[in-house]
This record gives C-alpha cells, sequence and structure tokens, in this order.
C-alpha cells in the first residue's frame, strides 16, 4: 500500500484536529504527529479544564449569594481534590471521544515529536513519513523573561494551575490578560488572596478600555488587589515567596501564576534547514495560511496571529478545503473573543477607535443589562451591551459586552456582523422572551 499521505499534521490541537477531519471527511489519506496529547493546549491544558474550573466557582459563589434568592444553605464548603478530579474527568472524556472520531475516520496518529526534514518529509521518531502537504499546528507556549522563569515549585504556568489541589492563600497573578484575569476570577471566588501585577495601564490590554475599567472595580470588590504600570523585577521563593516590584517594593506570597502571554511553539521543528521563512518566532503564512513553501501550511497559534481555539479550528478546516481544491477565502471580519470571568466578557467586530482607524464614520449604542428583564431574574444585572454601526448603513460592525452570559450571547452578534445585518434587520426579528437574547434587540432598536 502506499503510504504516501495527502496530509502530515503535526499537532492535535484544534486546528490540527479540525484540519485532519475535514480532509478526512473531502477523501485525503491524513496522519497527525502529536508529541502529547491529543486535543492539544485547547483540550488538555486550556480552554475546556479552565472553565470546568470556572463553573466549580462559580457554583461556589451563587451557593453564597443563594440566600438573595429566597434559599438558606447553612453549610457548603469546596474540595480542591474533587474539583480537580471533575475537571480531569471531563478533559479525559472528551479527549476519548475526539480519539474515538479520528479512528474512526481512518486518520493515523503517530505518538511522537516531529521534525520537518524536507518539503515532504516529517521525522517522527524511528519513522520517516512521505507527504505531499505539511500543516503546522504545533500551538504555543507560555511567556517567559530572564528574570521571570517558570520553576513549576513557586513560579507556576496555567498547565501547573491546573493541577493545584492544594489551594494557596495568597497568589500573585504576574500578567492581567485573559487568561491571568480568568483565573483570578476563579481562585478569589474560592477565598484566595489574589492580586494582579499588570505592565500595561490597564486589565486586559488591548482590550475595549471600559470594560477594562468595569472588570477592576468588579475585582475591587471581589478583594483582588490590581497593580497597573507596574513591572515585576523578580519572583523568589527564599524561604518565604517574594515578588519584587520596579519601585523595589515587594509583595509575600505563597505562589506566582506567570501569565504575561504566549509565544509560537515552533523551535523544534528544523523550520531554518528546511527554509520556512519565520517572524518574531513565528511562521510566516500568506492569505491562505500557506508558508513560503507551497507545500507548508500553518495555521492556529504557530503562525501567530490570533492565539485563540476557534480561530484555529477555523484556520485547520480551511487548509482541508484548500487542499482538496474547495474554493473558500479566509475571513475575519468577525472573530469572538470571550472572557470567562464573572461577570463575562465577549467582544466581536470592531471597536470605535478601530473603526475610527478604518475611516469609518460610526456611532455606539449601549443598554446597560439593568434594562434586560432576564438579567434581573437571574440576579445578575451588571454590566452592558454596547454596539458599533455605521452611521450611513445602520450596519453592526463590532458588538461589546460586559454581562452574565456574554460568550453564548456573542455568537448572535457575530453572525450579524460576518454576514452584514443592520439594526433594521435585528429589530425586525422575534426574540424569546424573557430571555438575555432581548438585548440584542433592544440595543439595535435604539439605532433604526
Ligand atoms: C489557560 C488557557 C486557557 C485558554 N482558554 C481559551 C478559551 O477559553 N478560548 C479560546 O479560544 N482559547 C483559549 N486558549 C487558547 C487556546 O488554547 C489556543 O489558542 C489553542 O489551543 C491553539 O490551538 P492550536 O491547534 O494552534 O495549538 P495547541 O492547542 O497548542 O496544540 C498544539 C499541539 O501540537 C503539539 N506539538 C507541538 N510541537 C510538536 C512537535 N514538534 N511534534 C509533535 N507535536 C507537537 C503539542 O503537543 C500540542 O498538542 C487558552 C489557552 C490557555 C493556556
Amino acid at each position: 500500500m502506499d503510504k504516501t499521505y495527502d496530509l502530515a499534521i503535526v499537532g492535535s490541537g484544534p486546528g490540527g484536529y479540525a484540519a485532519s477531519l475535514r480532509a478526512a471527511e473531502l477523501g485525503l489519506k491524513v496522519c497527525i504527529i502529536e508529541k502529547d496529547l491529543v486535543g492539544g493546549t485547547c483540550l488538555n491544558w486550556g480552554c475546556i479544564p479552565t472553565k470546568a474550573l470556572v463553573r466549580s466557582a462559580d457554583l461556589f459563589a451563587d451557593i453564597k449569594q443563594a440566600h438573595a434568592l429566597g434559599i438558606d444553605i447553612d453549610s457548603y464548603r469546596y474540595d480542591m481534590s474533587r474539583i480537580i478530579e471533575r475537571k480531569q474527568t471531563i478533559v479525559d472524556r472528551l479527549r476519548n471521544g475526539a480519539e474515538g472520531l479520528l479512528q474512526s475516520k481512518g486518520i493515523d496518529i503517530y505518538r511522537s515529536k516531529a521534525r520537518i526534514i524536507s518539503p515532504s518529509k516529517i521525522q517522527a521518531a524511528e519513522k520517516q513519513i512521505e507527504t505531499k502537504h505539511i500543516l503546522i499546528a504545533t500551538g504555543s507556549r507560555p511567556s517567559e523573561t530572564d528574570s521571570l522563569r517558570i520553576d513549576h515549585n513557586f513560579v507556576l504556568s496555567s498547565r501547573d494551575m491546573l493541577e493545584l489541589k492544594d489551594i494557596p492563600k495568597k497568589i500573585v497573578v504576574i500578567g492581567g490578560g485573559f487568561i491571568g484575569c480568568e483565573f483570578a476570577s476563579i481562585y478569589s471566588r474560592l477565598g484566595v488572596e489574589v492580586t494582579i501585577i499588570e505592565l500595561m495601564d490597564q486589565l486586559l490590554p488591548g482590550f475595549d478600555r471600559e470594560i477594562a475599567r468595569r472588570l477592576e472595580s468588579i475585582f475591587k470588590k471581589d478583594n483582588i488587589k490590581v497593580l497597573k504600570n507596574t513591572k515585576v523585577l523578580s519572583a523568589r521563593q527564599d524561604p518565604k515567596g517574594v515578588v519584587m516590584l520596579s519601585d523595589k517594593s515587594t509583595i509575600e506570597t505563597d505562589k506566582v501564576f506567570l501569565c504575561i502571554g504566549r509565544k509560537p511553539y515552533i523551535d523544534d521543528l528544523n523550520l531554518e534547514k528546511v527554509g520556512v521563512a519565520t517572524e518574531k518566532g513565528a511562521v510566516v503564512v500568506d492569505e491562505n495560511l500557506k508558508t513560503n513553501i507551497p507545500t507548508i501550511y500553518s495555521v492556529g497559534d504557530a503562525n501567530g496571529t490570533f492565539f485563540l481555539a476557534h480561530t484555529a479550528s477555523y484556520e485547520g478546516a480551511f487548509i482541508a478545503d484548500n487542499i482538496a481544491g474547495v474554493q473558500r477565502k479566509l475571513n475575519y471580519s468577525a472573530v469572538p473573543k470571550a472572557i470567562f470571568t464573572k461577570p463575562e466578557i465577549a467582544t466581536v467586530g470592531l471597536d470605535s477607535s478601530q473603526a475610527k482607524a478604518a475611516n469609518i464614520d460610526t456611532e455606539s449604542l449601549k443598554i446597560p443589562f439593568a434594562a434586560v428583564s432576564k438579567a434581573h431574574i437571574l440576579g445578575e444585572t451588571e454590566g452592558f451591551v454596547k454596539l458599533e454601526i455605521e452611521v450611513k448603513t445602520k450596519k453592526i460592525l463590532g458588538a461589546c459586552l460586559f454581562g452574565p452570559l456574554a460568550s453564548e450571547l456573542i455568537s448572535g452578534f457575530t453572525i450579524a456582523i460576518r454576514h452584514g445585518l443592520t439594526t433594521r434587520d435585528i429589530s425586525d426579528t422575534i426574540f424569546a422572551h424573557p430571555t438575555l437574547s432581548e438585548s440584542f434587540l433592544q440595543v439595535s432598536e435604539k439605532g433604526v
């Protein structure tokens, strides 16, 4: 049997996994080379396990609020070991399902580190894999600096955080991006004293400033200390854990969580020898996700564009279509981002400053969740929905949500933006009542 593959994929995260399934559906001969666990960061150490912890923290916080809903619960406590066990059960169940699906589609899985040795050959342990196309879907890893290194004992990575059964009394989170804020929100609701240290002048750098301000004030109410415009010089345990800041002041802490960003993980692939162009540590790709070598592509975190699971899988499926000859164009006009703090945050499309930079005349429409009846029923009226619409056409160009189930609600806004809907289209649609989705109708009615 000819064992030349049509597509050999390095990495089985959302990018590689989606590419493999679509390629197999289209009749291509596909293999995956995975050095660790099927499902990659997202399934094993990222999106899924963190949200399992969020669910436990949410429930614990809800029980604390139960009195307000007429329910008294006299005694309750959490058991971190069981929270971690539940998280692992979910991850294992989903990974088994994913592996089963790959097998059922006839996708070969090689469990080893891959090294690309030519535009059509990959070394996987002792085996040389011949292939017509190669997809680099190797993901990313946490950034470190010369003075701030993860030691997996005192200075932890997100992967370490997901295994922490002995919950610390105090933790310093270095980096106020989305991963840092999600963990801060989980831990503070479980009673840990959390300090976030952020180098920039806002939490969630690059996000809507209003949301960042509101999140900071919610964090303050939850006893999370936020230090902005602050650089950490060192984090050492000697024997007490101490974090030193740039003004030479110190903070004592039990653990440090270092989450100052992630960078593409492409170092061991032999790219330089094969001639694949890289820039700032990421694989360089064109508008079709092709590298400078015509048979080699890259999707997901490895190409350094989005660092999101859903863009990785979108790109993966695109590559499979492309190789199989299905004509498609990538469209990033509506990429949702969700942050699972309490309340949740979700954005999609353009904000006002991006619209201005693109010379589009827009107006912002906004309603508070306090104007939405379902939010009162849930007892979660904090937050708002903001729309950015083009003045001339009333087209919805962007949305920004801070409030209950924002991560679910954002899909409606994403469909609207992706398909060029106007506020008139939305106001001419019947929404179920009473629902949080009505917030979309209510905010659109302000701009017809
Ligand atoms: C704590 C955390 C929470 C997150 N939460 C979210 C979220 O809620 N929503 C969201 O959209 N994104 C989230 N992300 C980001 C998301 O996990 C990534 O964007 C996504 O996993 C990227 O997918 P990928 O396919 O590019 O790579 P990955 O999922 O990283 O998979 C890459 C795979 O390649 C394998 N690999 C690497 N090098 C080699 C090699 N040489 N040989 C063989 N195999 C190799 C790795 O072992 C890995 O399995 C989170 C990330 C973290 C860390």
